[in-house]
């Protein structure tokens, strides 16, 4: 294939219709920019919806996958690996959390803590007590039940889909009452409440601290298991390695994915000591899970992280100081935690802003209905930042 018209053509006539794509094919990629077909050069703030977390072809990162498919690829679960031993340490120190349970991608990792709260109840308290809670506005994934503890009916759960898994409720983020209200109804039979600390998909919707202390307390009192999806925060995203110690709370489970491996597919969820039993040979499993390439990368991916997990906030401050410096009339507010950054807009649709921005040689995403996202790899640097908000500037200005 020669050029972009043939590779679409190809697309097209082969592969099914499930994404609208933007008009560009990459080829290659060094640190944070993206490099076309066409030899057009861009700057990253994506990073593939926040996995390319140390950019793209970190020399340590492609040392150490490029090392391990020389040794081995794949063995299944049924062995031992050191990679993923290695892994498992590392992640369990990071997180204050007791064991892990590896897995492909952040819809499988959500599959598992599902299945790991309801498992968790029954054992405790017998079968009926399964209802989960979740946001508003959230985003779980698109299986099963990750799909249906999804919190946007609307757009996910269509009719020509169901029957859907029983036992979601959906309440509105930030409102501790309406959380309560479960709380009061025993016949609810609830096992969980499973949150985003930040609502990705939904928009960049950050919870507050002071929401999350109250709804940790209130699970403790009811003994519902505390979850936390960091598909998109966690793995340095908010410039902690979760965003869950920002907040000053302990969740009994904590999904991961996106960033963790920097490139290649790896979820997972950490449990915490309360549940780190609950599931046992043959509750669960995956055949490719943590498999030797993905934990070789996802351990190069943490030690090319931790030494610059501190500067993470600082250059998610700068970009937002700027941004607000630019006085764009179609900003219309900012949220940030970190790397994760989120601006509303008006009088231009986030769709419209995203497809600009890229003709003009910067890579970004829409998120919720009218919010535009930046995901820059966790090793951006100020000048790719400058000029990535140059274009920004360049693009938004009279819109
Ligand atoms: N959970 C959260 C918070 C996410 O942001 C996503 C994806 O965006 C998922 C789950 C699903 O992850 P995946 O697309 O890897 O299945």
């Amino acid at each position: 294939m020669k050029n972009f018209s043939e590779i679409k053509n190809s697309y097209d006539a082969n592969i099914l219709a499930t994404y609208g794509r933007f008009p560009v094919d990459f080829e290659k990629g060094a640190g944070c920019r993206l490099f076309s077909s066409d030899g057009k050069e861009y700057i990253d703030f994506a990073s593939g919806i926040g996995v390319n977390s140390v950019g793209h072809s970190h020399p340590k990162w492609v040392d150490a996958v490029a090392r391990q498919t020389h040794e081995l690829a794949h063995v299944s679960n049924l062995f031992y690996t050191k990679p993923g031993a290695i892994l498992a340490q590392k992640l369990c120190e990071i997180s204050g959390m007791d064991g892990v349970f590896f897995c492909n991608s952040g819809a499988e990792a959500v599959e598992g803590v599902i299945k790991l709260a309801r498992k968790y109840s029954f054992d405790k308290y017998g079968a009926g007590r399964h209802n989960i809670i979740t946001l508003v506005g959230s985003f779980h994934g698109r299986l099963g039940a990750s799909l249906r503890a999804t919190g946007q009916p609307e757009k996910f759960h269509k009719e020509y889909f169901a029957p859907f898994m029983e036992g979601f409720f959906h309440v509105p983020a930030n409102d501790f009452s309406a959380l309560e209200k479960f709380a009061n109804e025993n016949e609810k039979n609830i096992c969980a409440f499973l949150f985003e600390p930040i609502l990705g998909e939904g928009g960049v919707v950050p919870l507050c601290e002071e929401y999350l202390k109250k709804a940790a307390a209130l699970c403790e009192k009811n003994d519902w298991l505390l979850i936390a999806d960091e598909v998109q925060t966690g793995i340095a995203r908010v410039g902690e390695w979760f965003a869950f110690q920002d907040c000053k709370i302990k969740p009994d489970a904590v999904t991961f994915a996106k960033g963790i491996a920097g490139g290649l597919p790896l979820g997972g969820f950490l449990c915490g000591e309360k549940v780190r039993t609950t599931l046992g040979a043959g509750d669960h499993g995956t055949t490719y899970g943590g498999n030797l390439i993905c934990a070789a990368a996802a351990n190069a991916t943490l030690e090319i992280l931790e030494p610059i997990l501190s500067e993470i906030k600082e250059k998610g401050a700068y970009i937002c100081e700027k941004i607000h410096a630019m006085n764009l009339s179609c900003v219309k507010e900012i949220r940030a935690r970190g790397l994760m950054i989120g601006i509303k807009l008006q009088s231009v649709a986030h769709t419209e802003a995203v497809a600009k921005l890229l003709e003009a040689g910067l890579v970004t995403l829409p998120a919720g209905a009218d919010v535009l996202r930046f995901l820059p790899p966790l090793t951006i640097e100020k000048t790719d930042i400058d000029a990535g908000l140059e274009i920004l500037k360049k693009t938004l200005r009279g819109i």
